[in-house]
């Protein structure tokens, strides 16, 4: 039988609360909507002595927008909060379209955005019981000693493969996180790692709290598309957000495009910005620019989907973002 692991649930009110909680407990694990996490203690994947519950703490809710400092959100703001934000969905169309897109409605009321950004890496070698992953002798990210996934190596591949970073790099995030030491702001590019056991800088006694999108980064067009096997509530086995605009003689003025669940972190497709800007948009640039994109997925055997099959919806979707968002 699959059980929970027993461990004690510390309940903050407030950040500073939080804060000296988590400096005064060892082994302490953070919990938003528990969608996820609470799957991987099952899966004896985790075993925590202390659960910090992020949700109770009024400052990491809510939605604010202003023209001049862009858009705020707390990070145990749920998804169909974000979704359904009628700001969200007019001025930063690729966030409410990849939050509207991520697993079904139900998981979606009570999963948060400070969540998706952290979720674990996958691969079908991991996301296992117990019993299952015994009898395979485990993996190197979870109590075995080698990669089932590239045998020989020390590295793990397992995929990111949550739906709305891609949005938010094209979109130019930042987060804060706060700890004991204060807090930080980092750009979300510079949060994730291309490793599938470290998968992002955070320091077990840090919390997201806040996530930022610039002014600039608003009133764009914005795509978001993935590949998944149930349509109706599945992670992505690839996923590509793209964003853009146009200037009034149909010359592109930005263009930015992410890619999730291809590589053990979401990325930016490197240089589309500096290929596309001051161009007019066409079918040879749309291309070349899938090229790029399906030249920055690496995916592995981590899912039940073929590798080709995967970079190749890569590349389809990037052209259809592009030729959305570009068409006059
Ligand atoms: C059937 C099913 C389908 C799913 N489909 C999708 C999908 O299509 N796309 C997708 O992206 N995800 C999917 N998920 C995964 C999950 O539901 C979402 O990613 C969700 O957004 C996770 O948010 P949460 O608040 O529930 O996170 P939790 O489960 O509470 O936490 C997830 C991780 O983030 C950490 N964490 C949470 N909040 C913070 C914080 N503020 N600071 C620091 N660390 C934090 C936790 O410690 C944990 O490691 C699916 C899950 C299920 C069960
Ligand atoms: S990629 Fe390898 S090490 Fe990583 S979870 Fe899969 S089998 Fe384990």
């Amino acid at each position: 039988m699959i059980t929970m692991p027993s461990f004690r649930v510390l309940q903050p009110k407030t950040e500073a609360e939080a804060i000296e909680m988590l400096a005064a407990h060892d082994d302490v694990r953070i919990l938003a909507g528990s969608t996820d996490i609470v799957i991987n203690l099952r899966n004896k994947l985790l075993s925590p002595k202390y659960a910090l519950d992020v949700t109770k703490i009024a400052s990491m809710h809510g939605i604010d927008y202003s023209e001049t400092e862009g858009l705020c959100i707390g990070a145990a703001t749920t998804l169909s909060e974000i979704a359904e934000n009628p700001t969200i969905r007019t001025r930063y169309e690729a966030l409410a379209k990849a939050a509207g897109l991520v697993a079904g409605p139900n998981i979606r009321n009570m999963a948060t955005l400070g969540g998706n950004i952290c979720l674990d890496t996958r691969c079908q070698w991991y996301n296992q019981s117990y019993f299952w992953r015994k009898s395979c002798n485990f993996c190197l990210k979870k109590d075995g000693d080698i990669c089932h996934v590239a045998p020989g190596g020390s590295y793990c591949w397992a995929a990111y493969s949550g739906d709305t970073a891609p949005a938010l790099l094209a979109l130019g995030a930042s987060i804060k996180i706060v700890s004991a030491l204060g807090e930080r702001v980092v750009d979300l590019k510079d949060f994730f790692v291309l490793d599938g056991i470290k998968k992002y800088n955070l320091a077990p006694n840090e919390i997201v709290t806040e996530i930022h999108i610039p002014a600039k980064s608003a009133n764009q067009r914005g795509f978001y598309k993935k590949l998944r096997i149930r349509d109706s509530v599945d992670y992505p086995l690839a996923g590509a957000a793209v964003v853009g605009r146009l200037d009034k003689q149909g010359r592109c003025t930005n263009a930015q495009v992410a890619i999730t669940a291809v590589n053990p972190a979401p990325l930016i497709v490197k240089g589309v910005e500096e290929l596309m800007v001051d161009r007019e948009p066409s079918e040879e640039l749309f291309e070349k620019v899938a090229d790029m994109a399906r030249k920055t997925a690496k995916p592995m055997k981590t899912s039940l989907s073929t590798m080709p099959y995967r970079r190749h919806m890569i590349g389809v979707f990037v052209k259809q973002g592009l030729s959305e968002i570009f068409a006059n």
